[in-house]
């Protein structure tokens, strides 16, 4: 029984990837925008990959400002840099098929 996996593709690079291998960065009805590790947050959300090189592009190329349809400023740039260098390491053991990609 396989199942599903959904597919998004990273705002910065375009790579399409299983989704739970991209960062959600999610901008809620009061205009913040946060990363959302769980993928369960409420809002417009948009993907980038897990690599700090990745999330900077999404923001510097006003990509995330696009896909968001909100200007993201230098503090939350700074904030979400930040949150994603706190998350532990991308699992690698679970899925061997990927690493093969
Ligand atoms: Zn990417």
């Amino acid at each position: 029984m396989a199942k599903h996996i959904p597919i998004r593709q990273c705002v910065a690079c375009r790579t399409a990837r299983p989704k739970r291998e991209l960062l959600r960065v999610v901008i809620d009805a009061n205009g913040e925008i946060s990363l959302d590790p769980t993928g369960k947050k409420a809002g417009r959300g948009a993907y980038v990959c897990r690599s700090r090189q990745c999330l900077e592009q999404a923001i510097r190329g006003h990509k995330l400002d696009r896909s968001l349809k909100n200007r993201v400023d230098e503090a939350t740039i700074a904030a979400l840099v930040a949150e994603m260098e706190a998350l532990p390491p991308e699992k690698e053991t679970d899925d061997p098929a990927s690493a093969n990609a």
